[in-house]
């Protein structure tokens, strides 16, 4: 791995004229990289120390439509701007780029300086902090999968996205032979990241036909995060440069299977994991278990940031390893959360709920927020799910974003948590995405009803 780069190794890089782009960027959030194309001179120069965007980036949507009623900025405050504050310590370079290194942002106030708390980093960085309160770090592993087709974004985009052609003809889950042949595609992911300083473990095929998946070793929470957006956006920059188009849409057909990204938890104490406890029969700590509790109790307060769309809830379907309920097993790929590497020092909770569209900074954020809420409480974990958690219908995971709107609104735990402003913010997200939905008619209503309604 040869990034992250040091601010003077990139001084000397600019200087031998081997770098000469900055991306500067923020993360939205819809998990974005958002930004600056800086010439490297003028970086190293002074833009190092901040630079500017609209205040508008925190407060759009996939559109980037300006809608009304988010307090924190609006036509009648007339969208000022935020500080972007590269954080230093996120500079890599960006290898599958000719020349380009890129840092990621912290985003702040205009005039105090301060956090905006509803920026995704931010938002993170806050759990983060009282957890460290409380003397623990968290390691996390975020899980990517994702669509790859055949043609290119542009030609898909034109057709008005019809006759979406997966770049396999088959369930590729495991297959070597077919995923060879996406090695153009792939291969160069796996290795420019890699030398971008993101420890890449693997990628394949998954359970359905074009479908591959990514997994980067678990790290500090945050580094996961920037991982995870870095390799998003990679994927999709480097399918491109290959003709192709990849999607993170989790559903982007009804008959086939969804596209998830899993989120792997384990908390840590002096370098050594706290969650594990060898006297235990799975090998799992009392934190743990508080944590876990936590966990589940709070699923549905928190679902709208791990399927923040309406697109989000069509995966939660019996039968095709996207969970329906938020109840707990032993390396039982059926329910919401999965013990995995139990009675190892590797013990640790996979959250399976999460969609290929979260947004990770977000999805730990709330996740840690509840896990810290089960620690304070010391809430009880009740025994594990045996056998197929699509049988019964306790617990289900809200059925629809309208239903993670109503939640998310009435968590009292995500309020403590995060603040109301913050959590106003993205409830108002949530109303943005189903009031336009509303208000589209769909082909679907259109096919069904316009001869024979
Ligand atoms: P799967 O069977 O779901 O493919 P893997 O063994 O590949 O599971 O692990 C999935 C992810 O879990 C990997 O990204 C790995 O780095 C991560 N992981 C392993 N140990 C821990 C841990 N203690 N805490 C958090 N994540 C972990």
């Amino acid at each position: 791995m040869s990034g992250p780069l040091s601010f003077e190794t990139l001084k000397t890089q600019v200087a031998a004229g081997e770098v000469d782009t900055v991306l500067a960027c923020l993360v939205d959030m819809q998990g974005r990289l958002m930004g600056k194309r800086f010439h490297a001179g003028h970086f190293i120069a002074s833009a190092w120390e901040e630079t500017h965007c609209c205040n508008y980036l925190l407060a759009t949507d996939l559109e980037m439509t300006t809608p009304e009623g988010f307090a924190s900025t609006s036509w009648e405050k007339g969208y000022g701007d935020y500080v972007m504050k590269p954080d230093l310590s996120t500079l890599r370079p960006m290898p599958w780029l000719e020349g380009t290194v890129l840092v990621l942002c912290d985003v702040l106030d205009h005039h105090t300086q301060e956090d905006v708390p509803h920026s995704p980093r931010a938002m993170l960085k806050t759990q983060l902090k009282r957890l460290e309160a409380l003397g623990f770090d968290a390691m996390m592993a975020t899980e990517l999968e994702f669509f790859l087709f055949e043609q290119s974004f542009d030609e898909l985009r034109k057709s008005g996205y019809r006759d979406l052609v997966p770049i396999s003809g088959y369930n590729e889950d495991y297959n070597i032979f077919q995923t060879t042949k996406e090695e153009h595609v792939m291969r160069p992911v796996r290795n420019h990241l890699w030398n971008a300083g993101l420890p890449i473990e693997n990628s394949k095929g998954e359970a359905e036909a074009g479908q591959e998946e990514l997994n980067i070793k678990y790290a500090p929470a945050l580094d996961t995060a920037d991982y995870h957006t870095i390799a998003k956006h990679a994927i999709k920059e480097i399918a491109w440069q290959q003709g192709h188009a990849a999607s993170f849409l989790p559903k982007w057909d009804h008959s086939r299977v969804g596209s998830s990204s899993h989120v792997h938890q384990s908390l840590w104490k002096d370098g050594k994991p706290a969650f594990h406890d060898p006297n235990d029969s799975l090998g799992m700590s009392q934190l743990m278990k508080h944590y876990m509790a936590g966990l589940l109790k709070y699923a549905p307060d928190y679902t709208y940031f791990l399927a923040p769309y309406i697109n989000s809830y069509k995966r939660f379907q019996k039968g095709t390893f996207a969970p329906t309920r938020t109840i707990w097993s032993v390396d039982n790929r059926t329910a919401g959360f999965r013990l995995c590497g139990e009675g190892s020092k590797a013990v640790r909770v996979e959250c399976r709920v999460g969609g290929s569209d979260l947004n990770p900074y977000l999805a730990m954020a709330a996740q840690l927020a509840a896990g810290i809420k089960g620690i304070e409480d010391a809430l009880d974990l009740a025994p594990p799910t045996v056998g197929d958690a699509y049988a019964g219908d306790t617990g289900l995971i809200p059925q629809t974003l309208r239903d993670a709107y109503v939640t998310l609104k009435g968590s009292d735990m995500l309020r403590a948590a995060f603040g109301d402003d913050v959590i106003d913010h993205y409830a108002r997200a949530a109303e943005v995405e189903i009031e336009d939905f509303d208000r589209v008619v769909t082909d679907y209503e259109v096919a069904r009803g316009f001869e024979r309604a």
